[in-house]
């Protein structure tokens, strides 16, 4: 590829990690080639130094109102007009909330190529991706054309920054119109302060923490690993905790170095979103629970009286 073009996500006023992640796959896809940026939103010519250390050239920036907080028609149109401006041949994001639904747009409207939820590549370019609920891994190949990749967060290797590149900082006025959807407030639903997709030790909770205040154990554990708490859907539609937290199928997919699955079965629909986590724990008073199969470790008791020990454990380190 000739040109690669990573659009970024800020949260919070910082760069998500898988941007970063985004930038070490464009550099795979590069080949060589001109790996550019951009960044949406406010203040966004602040990232640009990050950027080119990990590896962009260019960081075409849009301070726009319209583009602080993500609505999918502000974001296609700028996109495109992105696109058009920096003429890339493929086009990486993450496959976040913000990915998954702005690259199959875009994708669409311009007539280019998608390779969605990629967790590996290599030159070629030949992309890994898992289907059936990831029973199963798809390799694609690229072929001809102009694509785009969405990867997914915590797979790919972010690449060590060099701290003497610098980009050229473009900023660019976008023009954006006619808006069908404006955000008026954001109310966030978090399960912690740990962003559940991007955490490096998730600790889960299902039907068997029995009620919302059986999360308690979860969060004096995750409180001392600086871990982000999930949920099956199980313990969700139980109500013992909010949507926002599902693991799974129908919700998040993690991928994080540790995943302690605590009172969760392990149904087929909730490992398709955490069984590429590195090291699997499960807690579960049944030795027969499916969870044990894709589990590296188990521990076979009560979550109630196992997690208090780990906790106290962890204290001491
Ligand atoms: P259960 O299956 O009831 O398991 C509870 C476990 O807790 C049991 O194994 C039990 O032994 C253990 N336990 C009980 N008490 C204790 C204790 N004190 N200490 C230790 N262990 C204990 N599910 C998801 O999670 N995510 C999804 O995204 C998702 N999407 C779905 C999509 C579709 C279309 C469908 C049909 C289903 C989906 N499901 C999803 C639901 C899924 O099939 C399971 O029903 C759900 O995952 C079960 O949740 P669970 O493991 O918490 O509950």
């Amino acid at each position: 590829m000739k040109k690669v073009l990573v659009l970024t996500e800020v949260r919070d006023g910082q760069l998500r990690n898988v941007s970063l992640e985004a930038l070490a796959a464009a550099q795979v896809l590069a080949e060589g080639g001109e790996i550019v940026a951009g960044v949406f939103g406010a203040d966004a010519a602040s990232h640009a130094q990050v950027l080119a250390q990990h590896g962009a050239s260019t960081v075409y920036t849009a301070d726009h109102q319209a583009l602080v907080q993500y609505t999918p028609d502000a974001y296609a149109q700028a996109l495109v007009q992105l696109i058009e401006l920096a003429s890339p041949d493929a086009i990486v994001l993450g496959h976040t909330a913000i990915g998954r639904d702005v690259a199959p747009r875009v994708a669409a409207k311009l007539g280019y190529g998608l390779v969605s939820d990629v967790t590996s590549l290599e030159a070629g370019p030949v992309f890994v991706r898992p289907i059936y609920a990831g029973k199963a891994f798809q390799q694609r190949k690229f072929v001809d054309g102009k694509i785009f990749i969405t990867i997914r967060p915590n797979n790919i290797a972010i690449g060590t920054p060099d701290a003497s590149k610098t980009a050229v900082v473009v900023p660019v006025d976008l023009e954006i119109k006619d808006l069908r959807t404006i955000v008026k407030e954001v109310v966030r639903k978090t399960s912690g302060k740990v962003d559940l997709s991007e955490a490096k030790v998730v600790i889960s909770g299902g039907r068997g923490v029995k009620s919302a205040e059986g999360f308690q154990p979860l969060y004096d554990l995750a409180e001392v690993l600086g871990a982000a708490v999930g949920a099956s859907r199980g313990a969700c539609d139980a109500d013992y905790c909010d949507y926002s937290m599902q693991i799974g199928q129908t919700g998040k997919v993690v991928t994080p170095d540790l995943y302690i699955a605590c009172g969760i079965s392990g149904a087929i629909q909730h490992l398709a979103g955490m069984s590429s986590s590195k090291v699997i724990v499960a807690i579960n008073k049944d030795p027969e629970a499916p969870i044990f199969q894709v589990a590296d470790y188990g521990i076979v008791g009560d979550l109630f009286e196992v997690l208090p020990l780990l906790t106290a454990e962890f204290k001491k380190v």
